[in-house]
């Protein structure tokens, strides 16, 4: 049943959701995790996949078409491929995408692939084994990178985007690999402006290697052309002048792109979240799990949705961190 879009009361039309189908994850990254994890939600507070399934179709009927697959890390969900398989199954999904670590991608990216997955993410900060284990506190590079270019063997999907943080002091040295790698393969490879919502509440502007400054750095080894910005695209694209590879620029800490943001997102435990950097946050699995028909958390997902924050305030006083991590928000 194809229903009203769904708009906020700035005049933003939703149309892409993230899903966080767990809050668990493999890896501890220094910007997102602490070293000894972080208390894991209790089975029973996290959405079954037939609940997940129920939000994502009334969802998709009111136009929320893009829906993305993320945690914790997603792969580290029991049976994940068959949630994959029920959203890929709902006719109003027309894009439907998964971020990941890529540690188990050796084990599961046939699964997800054959299960419907059309596009993946994979995170890497570092392409050098110690670095990489630096930051992220496991040795794991290089089964990442087999599972990487495992994936890349499907030719039905792609372009396969590889994102990583960009953190001042720590990603300038990663240039030159990744913009080899960009060069040499299909992948995109994206950095992304550390944003505060770590852990360990130790985020500092000071910390965040901006896009400006990774565009010049880029632009010294190969000169970069701008692509057009497509529409609510988080990303902005370059290709190499000479034709060779793309790369993106995700800046959301030095220029924010709030005005056209058509995001929202659901955590594992049913929170609808319209916002990274929401203080609040909308209940959808008690009302589901109370009873409530498509038209009631219609209701509940409209009225939160056109609270949708005009923006967020890294950066100005006041500024508070969310209490939920990148992790439990779902990245
Ligand atoms: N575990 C999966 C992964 O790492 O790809 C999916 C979840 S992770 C929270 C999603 C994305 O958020 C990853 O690309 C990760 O690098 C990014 N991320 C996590 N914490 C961040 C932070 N403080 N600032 C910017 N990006 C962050
Ligand atoms: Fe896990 Fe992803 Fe967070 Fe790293 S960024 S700790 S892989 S959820």
């Amino acid at each position: 049943m194809e229903r009203a879009p769904l708009l906020d009361g700035h005049g933003r039309r939703i149309a892409d959701l993230r899903v966080s189908v767990t809050d668990r994850c493999n890896f501890r990254c220094q910007y997102c995790m602490p070293a000894e994890g972080l208390p894991w939600l209790e089975h029973e507070r996290i959405l079954r996949f037939e609940e997940i399934a129920r939000l994502v179709a009334l969802l998709a009927s009111m136009g929320v078409h893009d829906v993305r697959l993320t945690g914790g890390e997603p792969l580290v969900r029991r049976d994940f491929p068959a949630l994959v398989a029920m959203l890929a199954a709902l006719p109003d999904v027309r894009d439907l995408s998964i971020t990941t670590n890529g540690y188990l991608l050796e084990r599961d990216a046939q699964a997800l692939v054959k299960a419907g997955a059309m596009r993946f993410n994979v995170s890497i900060d570092s392409l050098q084994r110690d670095r990489f284990y630096a930051l992220t506190r496991r040795d794991a590079l290089d089964q990442v990178l087999r599972g990487l270019r495992l994936l890349a063997g499907f030719p039905q999907i792609g372009p396969i985007k590889i994102n990583a943080v960009a953190i001042r002091g720590f990603t300038e040295d990663e240039v030159p690999a990744f913009v080899e790698l960009a060069r040499s393969s299909a992948y995109e490879v994206r950095f992304i402006e550390f944003m505060p919502l770590d852990a360990d509440h130790a985020w500092t502007p000071e910390q965040v290697l901006s896009g400006a400054q990774l565009h010049a750095l880029i632009d010294a080894l190969h000169p970069l052309e701008p692509l057009e910005r497509e529409p609510s695209a988080t990303a902005r694209v370059y290709r190499f002048a000479d034709g060779q590879g793309r790369i993106g620029l995700i800046n959301p800490v030095s220029e924010p792109f709030c005005g056209d943001c058509n995001r929202i997102r659901l955590t594992a435990d049913g929170k609808l979240r319209t916002c990274l950097f929401s203080l609040a946050e909308t209940d959808l699995r008690g009302p589901l799990r109370a009873g409530a028909d498509d038209a009631e958390l219609e209701q509940i997902i409209r009225d939160a949705v056109w609270r949708k924050e005009l923006k967020h305030h890294i950066g100005e006083r006041g500024f508070i961190q969310p209490a939920r991590t990148m992790s439990a928000i779902g990245g």
